[in-house]
C-alpha cells in the first residue's frame, strides 16, 4: 500500500475514533442535563401533588377522624385530571401497598412503591408501550392514613432528542471524514512530493543515470534527506568515475603489454625459425642470433621494470637523510661510459630526506632518457639547488623535445612519442612511470617541460626535513619560455602522475 494511502486511512481511522467518542460523550451530556432536569420537575411535581393530596383531604369526609379508601379514590380522580395539558398518571397506594387509584395507563411495575420510605423523594426511569417515563414516589400523611403517592411523567422527547443527536452526529461525522479525507489527501501528496522525487532518483541511478539529482522542494527533514542524498549520489558518481577509470588504465595497460611482448617475441620466433630451419652464412647467423639477443634482453629489461613498478606501488619507504653529492657521484659513475654525450653536473650542498637506491634508479632513468633524446655530441645537463622547502634536482637536455600534446601521456606505462626509436634503443616505455610511482613514495611529483627540437628539462623536489611537504619550482627554462609557472595540475607531468599511477 502506498505510503500516502496509509497516511491517509490512519487518519480516517483516528478521526472517526475521535469524533465517535467526542460525539458520543457531547450527546450524552445534553441528555444526562436535560433528563436530571426533567427529574427534579417531576419530583417538584410529586411535591406538589402531595400538597394537593393532602389539602383535598382535609376537605375530605372522614369517618372517625380517618380518611376512607373511597374519598381518596375521589381526589385521586380530581388530582388526575387537574394536570396541564392530557392530565397526570398517578397512582394513589394504602398502607400495604394496595392501589386505591390508578390512571389508566400506569404501569404495573411496583418496585419503585417498595423503595418508597418516609420522607424520602424515589424516582426511576421506566419505558412502556415506545415511551419513556419519569416514575416519582412519595409517602402521604393525612388524617390517620399513611398513603404512597406514584407519578409518572413523560420524558419520550428527552430520548428522542438523544436519538436524533446521535443521527445528526452520525451524519456529522460522515460528512467531515469525506472532506478530511479529500484534504489531506491534497496535504498529503504535497508533504510526500520529496519521497516520490527521491524514489524517482533512485530509480534513475538505479538504471545507470548517475549524473541525476534529485529536486529539493521543501527544507524540512526530508529536504535535508534530499540534500545528504545528492551528496551521497556525488560521491558515488565520483567512486564510480574513478572505478571506471581505473577498469579502463587497467585494460589500456594489459593492451599495451600484451602489444609490447607481441612486437619482441614474433621478432625472436621469426629469426629463431630463420636460424633452425636454414643454413645462413656466419653474418647472417650473427645478426639473427644478435637480433633474438637484444630482443631477449629488451623483454628483460621490460619484465625488470614491470617488477619494479609493481613492487614500488607496494612499497613504503622510510626516508633517511643523504647527501646530495651521492647522487651526482653515482651519476658520474654510471655515465663514465658513455661516449656519445657529455654530462655536464652542477650542484649546490645539501641534505635530502630520501630512499636512496630508489632516487638513484629516478636520476639514472631521466638521464638515460635524456641521452637517448640526444643527438650524438649532444650535452646532459644535471643540477641540484637549494630551493624553498626542499633540495631540487634537474636533468636537462637539448635533444628532440616532446610535442605538448605528448606531455599528459609520457607517464603512462608503455607510452613512447616514438615507438621506432624509443625500441631501437631498448625502450620499452616503462621508465617515466617508475619514476613517478618512486617519487610518489618520496611525496613528491615529476614536472617536465619541454619544446620540440630544443630540448627538455624534467625536475624534482625532494624534502631536506623529515615528512617536509615539497614544494616545486620548476625548471627556468620553461618559465622563461612561457612565463610564470602555474600551480597545481595544469602544470606538465604533474596530471600524468595520476595516469601512471592508475595503472
Ligand atoms: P624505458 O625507460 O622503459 O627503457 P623509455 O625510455 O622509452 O623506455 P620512458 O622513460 O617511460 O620510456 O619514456 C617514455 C617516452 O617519453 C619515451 O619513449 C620518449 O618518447 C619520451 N621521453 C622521455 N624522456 C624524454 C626526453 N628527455 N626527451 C624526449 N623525449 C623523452
Ligand atoms: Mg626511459
Amino acid at each position: 500500500m502506498r505510503f500516502l494511502y496509509k497516511i491517509l486511512l490512519w487518519t480516517i481511522i483516528i478521526m472517526a475514533a475521535a469524533f465517535g467518542v467526542s460525539g458520543y460523550f457531547f450527546v450524552n451530556f445534553v441528555f444526562q442535563t436535560a433528563l436530571e432536569r426533567e427529574v427534579d420537575q417531576a419530583l417538584d411535581g410529586s411535591n406538589i401533588l402531595r400538597f394537593a393530596f393532602e389539602t383535598a383531604a382535609l376537605n375530605a369526609p372522614t369517618k372517625y377522624g380517618v380518611l376512607q379508601d373511597v374519598a381518596i379514590e375521589q381526589i385521586g380522580a380530581k388530582l388526575e385530571v387537574g394536570g396541564q395539558g392530557s392530565g397526570r398518571l398517578l397512582r394513589l397506594s394504602d398502607e400495604d401497598k394496595k392501589a386505591l387509584y390508578v390512571s389508566e395507563g400506569f404501569t404495573e411495575d411496583t418496585t419503585l412503591l417498595q423503595t418508597i420510605t418516609e420522607n424520602s423523594r424515589s424516582f426511576q426511569v421506566t419505558s412502556a408501550g415506545g415511551r419513556y417515563y419519569i416514575q416519582t414516589g412519595i409517602m402521604v400523611s393525612v388524617l390517620n392514613r399513611y398513603l404512597y403517592l406514584e407519578t409518572m411523567e413523560d420524558v419520550t422527547e428527552v430520548f428522542e432528542e438523544r436519538a436524533m443527536g446521535f443521527k445528526l452526529y452520525r451524519q456529522v461525522t460522515v460528512v467531515m471524514l469525506g472532506v478530511s479525507a479529500v484534504v489531506m489527501f491534497m496535504i498529503g501528496t504535497f508533504l510526500t512530493r520529496p519521497i516520490r522525487i527521491l524514489a524517482r532518483a533512485t530509480r534513475k541511478m538505479a538504471a545507470g543515470d548517475y549524473g541525476y539529482r534529485a529536486r529539493q522542494v521543501s527544507n524540512d527533514e526530508l529536504g535535508r534527506l534530499t540534500q545528504d542524498f545528492n551528496s551521497m549520489a556525488n560521491v558515488l558518481e565520483g567512486t564510480i568515475g574513478e572505478l571506471q577509470g581505473e577498469i579502463q588504465a587497467r585494460e589500456d595497460f594489459i593492451a599495451a603489454f600484451a602489444h609490447e611482448l607481441k612486437t619482441p617475441l614474433t621478432a625472436i620466433i621469426g629469426y629463431a625459425d630463420l636460424l633452425r630451419s636454414r643454413e645462413l652464412d656466419d653474418e647472417k647467423h650473427f645478426l639473427s642470433s644478435n637480433y633474438i639477443y637484444t630482443e631477449g634482453k629488451r623483454l628483460e629489461n621490460m619484465s625488470f621494470r614491470l617488477l619494479d613498478i609493481i613492487v614500488t606501488k607496494r612499497e613504503q619507504i622510510e626516508p633517511q637523510p643523504v647527501s646530495a653529492e651521492t647522487f651526482f657521484r653515482h651519476l658520474e659513475d654510471m655515465f663514465a661510459g658513455n661516449r656519445e654525450q657529455r654530462l655536464q653536473v652542477s650542484f649546490e650542498v645539501g641534505t635530502v630526506y630520501a630512499e636512496v637506491n630508489l632516487i638513484k634508479s629516478v636520476l639514472s632513468n631521466l638521464v638515460d632518457n635524456a641521452c637517448k633524446a640526444s643527438s650524438s655530441g649532444g650535452v646532459v645537463e644535471v643540477s641540484g639547488r637549494i630551493v624553498e622547502g626542499g633540495y631540487e634536482f634537474r636533468v636537462q637536455d637539448y635533444g628532440v623535445g616532446i610535442p605538448e600534446e605528448e606531455l599528459q601521456r609520457v607517464t603512462e606505462a608503455f607510452y613512447m612519442v616514438d615507438k621506432s626509436r624509443s625500441r631501437s634503443r631498448n625502450g620499452a616505455g616503462l621508465g617515466l612511470a617508475l619514476c613517478v610511482e618512486i617519487l610518489r613514495l618520496h611525496e613528491s611529483e615529476l614536472w617536465i617541460d619541454s619544446v620540440v627540437d630544443e630540448g627538455t628539462c624534467m625536475s624534482f623536489v625532494l624534502p631536506d626535513k623529515p615528512d617536509q611537504p615539497e614544494k616545486q619550482e620548476g625548471c627556468e627554462r620553461h618559465e622563461e619560455a612561457e612565463g610564470p609557472k602555474p600551480e597545481g595540475p595544469e602544470k606538465p607531468g604533474r596530471s600524468k602522475k595520476e595516469a601512471a599511477n592508475e595503472v
